[in-house]
């Protein structure tokens, strides 16, 4: 078997390179190294049953190249994380719509099986109890830049269910929630590495808001062997699932982990979303999943506690600023 990755060399995408290879898969990647990096995937080069093509999903000759040869395509590239959606909307925007249309165009042309990795982003800001797949979803008005995210990913997945139905496309689209793990970097402004390298450096700690909005978070192992068993399953196409944790945390109550687990010096410190953002920036007060769909269909449970993710994140971190 042979899977295509396009955004291979990013956090996640780099995982399931891993955990694919491991399987005996042959796996190529596309990648133009915007947010993914090399270093993600230097130790898998010298694989014979790896490649990667440094260029972006907008070359479509290579992508439909690639997409001809795979039997599955995992299509993990997109503008992602919080602060790249407000500096540069355009490019979010268009690679989010645009490379997913190449994408599916080509799948469909070569009859592949493709994953969509979408965002739990799409919901908005419901104000309400957990998110489950089938829920309403509820955006600002499109002069807050944060919502063309999500409605880049929603028009993705409405795309994705689009082949589905019209062309009997295998499609699964994968909601994924705040995923943390190695490799995850804090440029990009995600808060679990930001708060690691903040309290490693004995740095104030940045809680945006009060710091009563709560995310649950997870383990980049989970999410690829959830991601794997979406792909394997004969149920899954032409549907949505959420791949998250139900544990929940306030943004507070995780500064105050990270300051402990890494017996840091750092002082909590509140700043404002104005500051932190942009003005009018909107954030979501609680974000989980209801998991009970990949539950019941991959027996799926979380493999790690918080704690456990908070130490393996320290300790990655750790070891990065001592080389
Ligand atoms: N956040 C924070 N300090 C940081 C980075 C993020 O308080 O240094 C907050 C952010 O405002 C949000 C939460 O942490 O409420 C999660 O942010 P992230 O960008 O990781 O993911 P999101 O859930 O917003 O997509």
């Amino acid at each position: 078997m042979r899977a295509l990755i396009t955004g291979g060399a990013g956090f996640i995408g780099s995982h399931l390179c891993e955990r694919l290879l491991e399987k005996g898969y042959e796996v190529d990647v596309i990648d133009n190294l915007s947010t993914g990096r090399k270093k993600n995937i230097t130790h898998l080069l010298s694989n014979d049953k790896f490649e990667f093509f440094q260029t972006t999903i907008m070359n479509e000759w290579v992508l439909e190249d690639l997409i001809n040869q795979s039997d599955v395509v995992y299509h993990l590239a997109a503008a992602v994380g919080v602060k790249l959606i407000i500096d540069k909307p355009v490019e979010t925007i268009e690679t989010n719509i645009r490379g997913t249309e190449n994408v599916l165009k080509y799948a469909n042309k070569a009859r592949t099986k493709v994953l969509i990795a979408s965002s739990s982003e799409v919901y908005g800001k419901l104000p309400h109890d957990i998110l489950n797949e089938s829920d309403d979803r509820q955006y600002g008005p499109t002069t807050a830049h944060r919502w063309s995210y999500a409605a880049s990913k929603a028009i993705d997945e409405f795309l994705a269910l689009a082949y589905h139905k019209e062309y009997n496309l295998p499609v699964i689209i994968a909601r994924l929630f705040n995923t943390v793990g190695p490799r995850q970097v804090e440029r990009y402004g995600m808060v679990l590495p930001n708060f690691v390298k903040q309290a490693l450096k004995n740095e104030p700690i940045t809680i945006y808001g009060d710091g009563k909005q709560s995310r649950s978070f997870t383990y980049v192992g989970d999410c690829v062997n959830v991601l794997m068993g979406l792909m394997e399953s004969e149920e899954a196409p032409g549907q949505v699932f959420n791949i998250g944790n139900s544990i929940e945390i306030t943004i507070e109550e995780l500064a105050q982990r990270v300051k402990e687990l890494s017996e840091s010096k750092s002082d909590l410190k509140y700043i404002p979303y104005e500051e932190a953002y942009e003005s009018g920036f909107e954030d979501m007060q609680r974000r989980c999943p209801d998991n009970s769909k990949i539950e019941k269909l991959l027996g799926y449970k979380p493999s790690i506690s918080l704690d456990e993710l908070i130490k393996i994140t320290i300790d990655y971190h750790r070891e990065l600023m001592t080389k």
